[in-house]
This record gives C-alpha cells, sequence and structure tokens, in this order.
C-alpha cells in the first residue's frame, strides 16, 4: 500500500486530475479560471527548491516548462513553437533521467545546464529563422501514421515521447527515487498539456501540476535523505526515534552489536567493514516476526517489534543471530584498502591464493515495555544492558 502510494502521489493524482478536466468532469468554465493561476509562482518556487537540494534536473525541467509558457500561442493557433519546445524538453529529460542529479553550480551540473541550453538556443535560433522548415518538420511522419494518430501529437513530437516516458520509467524502476518518479509523471502531464494545446487553461494547469510534482519529489527526497542511512539503506537512527514515539501498547526492542568489529576493520580495512556492515544490515532486515531494523549508528543496529513481549521475540533473535554466523562472505576486492591494514599479509598474494572466507557474529539484548516505565528511552536503555551482558558472557549470543 505504501508502496503504491509512493509511486502515485502526486504526479498520478495530478495527472488523473488533468484527465477528469479534459474530460469535461467538474463545474462549467473550471480549466479557464485554473489556466489564469499563475504559473510563475510554482516555477519559482520549485527552481529554488531544486537549485537549493542539487537537484539538477529539476531545475532544467522547471527551466523547460517555463519556455513552454513562454512560447505558447497566445491569441495565435499556431503551435508548432510549443511543439518544438516540448519535444526539446522531453527529449533531454529521457537523456537526463538516465544521468543523476548534480548540484546546479557544480561542474556536472554546469554542464548538464550547457547542453540544455545549447539544445533550446538552436532549437529557438530555428523557430526564429526557418518556421515554415520547423513546421514542415513537425509533419513529417518517419512511421505510417496510424502509429502516432491516436496521440493527437504530432509524429516527431509523439516519437520524442516514445523514447523518454519508457527510459523515465525504467530509471523510476530501477533507482527507485522519488525524482526518477517525478520525471515520470511530469512528462506525462507535459504530454497532455502538448496534446490539449488549444486550451490554454489546462495547458496552464498541467505545466503547473508538472512543476509541483518535480517540487514535491525533491521534498520526499530531502525527507527520506534524513530518515534513511545511505550506506546500508536501512532507516536510520532519528527514523527509529520516530517510531519508538509513536509506539503505543506491547513491544519490544533489540540492540544488535558486531562482535570485534574494530578488529575486523583494522585487519581488513575500512572498505570491507563498510561491506559487512551491509551484509549485517540486510540479514537483520528479514528478521522474522515482524520486526523492523534500523542503524542506530556506527556496528550498532536496533530491532523494534511492535505488539510483542521479550518471550516471543526471543526465537526470532536467535534465529536471526545464526543467519549472521552463518553467513560468509568472500573478500570481493583484492585491491589495497585505503587505510593501511595491521595484517597486510591478509591482502598480499593476490590472485595466487584462494579468497578468503570471512564472517562475523553479533550479540543480541533485548528489552520489552512491560516493565514499570515502557518509556522507549528506559526499554532502549535496558536492551542495551542486556547487550553489554551478552558481550560479558562471551559474545555471539542473545541476552534478556
Ligand atoms: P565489541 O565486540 O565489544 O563490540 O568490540 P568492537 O570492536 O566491535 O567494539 P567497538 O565499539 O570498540 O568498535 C566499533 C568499531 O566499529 C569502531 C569503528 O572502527 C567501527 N565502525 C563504526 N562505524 C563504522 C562504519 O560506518 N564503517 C566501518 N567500516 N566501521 C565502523
Ligand atoms: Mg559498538
Ligand atoms: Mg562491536
Amino acid at each position: 500500500m505504501k508502496r503504491v502510494l509512493s509511486w502515485v502521489v502526486p504526479g498520478g493524482i495530478f495527472l488523473a486530475v488533468i484527465v477528469a478536466l479534459i474530460l469535461g468532469w467538474g463545474p462549467e468554465g473550471l480549466t479557464a479560471m485554473l489556466g489564469t493561476t499563475y504559473p510563475w509562482v510554482a516555477f519559482g518556487f520549485v527552481l529554488l527548491l531544486g537549485a537549493f537540494f542539487h537537484r539538477s534536473r529539476v531545475v532544467l525541467f522547471v527551466f523547460g516548462l517555463s519556455a513552454m509558457v513562454l512560447v505558447f500561442p497566445q491569441g495565435t493557433s499556431d503551435p508548432t513553437g510549443f511543439f518544438l519546445v516540448g519535444g526539446l524538453l522531453v527529449v533531454s529529460m529521457g537523456i537526463l533521467a538516465l544521468s543523476q542529479d548534480r548540484g546546479v553550480l557544480s561542474t556536472g551540473g554546469l554542464l548538464q545546464m550547457m547542453v540544455f541550453l545549447v539544445v533550446f538556443f538552436f532549437g529557438m535560433l530555428l523557430l526564429e529563422l526557418a518556421p515554415g522548415d520547423l513546421a514542415s518538420f513537425l509533419a513529417l511522419n518517419p512511421l505510417s501514421p496510424t502509429w502516432s494518430e491516436w496521440s493527437g501529437l504530432p509524429q516527431p513530437v509523439f516519437l520524442a515521447f516514445a523514447f523518454a516516458i519508457p527510459t523515465a520509467l525504467l530509471a523510476a524502476f530501477f533507482r527507485e527515487g522519488p525524482v526518477e518518479r517525478g520525471i515520470f509523471w511530469s512528462l506525462l502531464i507535459v504530454a497532455l498539456a502538448l496534446r490539449y494545446s488549444s486550451d490554454p487553461g489546462l495547458v496552464g494547469f498541467g505545466l503547473t501540476c508538472a512543476c509541483l510534482t518535480l517540487g514535491l519529489s525533491v521534498m520526499e527526497t530531502s525527507y527520506a535523505m534524513a530518515y534513511k542511512d545511505d550506506l546500508t539503506g536501512l532507516p536510520a537512527r532519528r527514523a527509529l526515534l520516530r517510531d519508538l514515539n509513536g509506539m503505543s501498547g506491547e513491544y519490544a526492542a533489540a540492540m544488535v552489536d558486531v562482535d570485534h568489529f574494530k578488529k575486523f576493520n583494522d585487519r581488513y580495512g575500512h572498505d570491507v567493514g563498510d561491506q559487512v556492515l551491509r551484509m549485517v544490515a540486510s540479514r537483520l532486515s528479514k528478521v522474522p516476526g515482524g520486526g523492523r531494523a534500523y542503524r542506530y549508528g556506527g556496528e550498532e543496529f536496533t530491532l523494534l517489534f511492535p505488539g510483542k513481549n521479550i518471550r516471543k521475540t526471543l526465537p526470532h533473535l536467535k534465529e536471526v543471530r545464526r543467519s549472521v554466523e552463518d553467513a560468509t562472505f568472500t573478500l570481493r576486492s583484492w585491491r589495497r584498502p585505503r587505510k593501511k591494514p595491521v595484517d597486510p599479509s591478509a591482502w598480499r598474494g593476490a590472485g595466487k591464493q584462494k579468497p578468503k572466507l570471512l564472517s562475523v557474529t553479533i550479540s543480541i539484548g533485548v528489552a520489552d515495555s512491560s516493565g514499570r516505565d515502557p518509556s522507549p528511552e528506559v526499554v532502549l536503555k535496558k536492551a542495551d544492558q542486556a547487550l553489554y551482558r551478552a558481550k560479558e558472557a562471551g559474545r555471539n549470543q542473545v541476552s534478556k
């Protein structure tokens, strides 16, 4: 459910509203009214938001949307410029969907902007110097007209979408980023704006919605970044505190700590240490019994079990402890680690000897909310004390 929501909010909702308006649902004259709501406020706001959060692609997309509004045929009925700018924007965003967001003023960001501006500059130049040629270009049908007729778009513009929308969709699927999803939905909305270019209200409203979709995707990314741990992909401590405070009724919390991790780091280097943390995180995230895993910090993790007490969580914790112990992993890279390890022999003879099989163990301490004080701080503290006992008793075990 949450996944579906994260996919369709807000881009899908906006798209549905626009489709409803196109179908003539809602009160008479609504689109004309919406179209007069000036899109520039939204453009300006999202432009700043994108620049502030280093989302170069969002900034460029908003530039493109502004250009579309600027060339929109006010009073005249010649949509050539509108189709040209729309088409250029769509192709550029299709390509950029495969790339990454940069800081607007970073080298990569400036480079993206340069390419974008050059493409638009020549497009506009063409429009200025040879509008007739451009119109005949838009009238070209390299494929049979039946391919694109249903879309109501000139075939070159249709082909731009045929490239960009699947590309953006694939990027959204494989990268799972809110901005990728935002680009996908915004492209669909731009397609509708181009298709219904005879309705100024719809165009203004549509382009504003495309812009807001991008803006919200920037906010969603920043929110997600604050609550997600970069290294392991698990929710971070901030998310743990948020969820703990929202906990009501019975629950159990377990503190998890990797055993002798400092030695492991010193011996194999920090990069391998990071690899181990990812492996442990992946095992913990699969803990049975409805447990949720968080990275508490460093090599420490927390598992939360809503609605469970210590007795009910113990078997699950023992299982996850065993699963980490059983997970062997090979040294993936035989490069020397960045920081010189204390034991270089572990790295020498690269390629000659069999790759080393490594494994780690974890200790777990668990507590629940059944005590006199069920507040999150107290439960976590008790779990930490239990963890200490697990370490004292020889590590690689679960203590309560
Ligand atoms: P114990 O069994 O008592 O827990 O021993 P330990 O060595 O695991 O305990 P200690 O807390 O002394 O060491 C934790 C080490 O974890 C220190 C640091 O080198 C390492 N560490 C913390 N965060 C990270 C990280 O993000 N990546 C890597 N590679 N290492 C980390
Ligand atoms: Mg520790
Ligand atoms: Mg440790």
